[in-house]
């Protein structure tokens, strides 16, 4: 609960002015609330992540510009990124293995 600065107050967070005081209520406390709340996860990198399920070399490529769009916009998901851009070097490194077993077998 935000209290009054000069009278200290019990305020409403949709006060604009002290009921008690009649001071100017300063919006800090909703614009912390505000920041507190957690940004949105970015959807390249869940996009990756269900690739990264299904294949391997498109979900590097949106594992790549998931974290590209993370380290500009400070979204979430850059842990998700990471996953599905690594599961896609994975199913890569597997894929190749597979392809020399039926290289060195014809
Ligand atoms: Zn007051």
């Amino acid at each position: 609960m935000a209290t009054c600065a000069t009278c200290s107050g019990e305020l409403s967070p949709e006060w604009r002015f002290c009921v008690f005081c009649g001071t100017a209520v300063t919006p800090t406390a909703v614009d912390d609330a505000a920041a507190e709340a957690p940004a949105r996860v970015n959807s390249i990198a869940i996009i990756a992540l269900i690739l990264a399920f299904v294949g391997g070399i498109p979900a590097i490529a949106f594992g790549h510009i998931a974290l590209g769009q993370i380290k500009k916009t400070h979204e979430r998901g850059r842990i998700i990124a990471i996953i599905a851009t690594a599961l896609g070097y994975a199913w890569l490194a597997v894929g190749i293995v597979l392809l020399l077993r039926f290289a060195n077998g014809l």
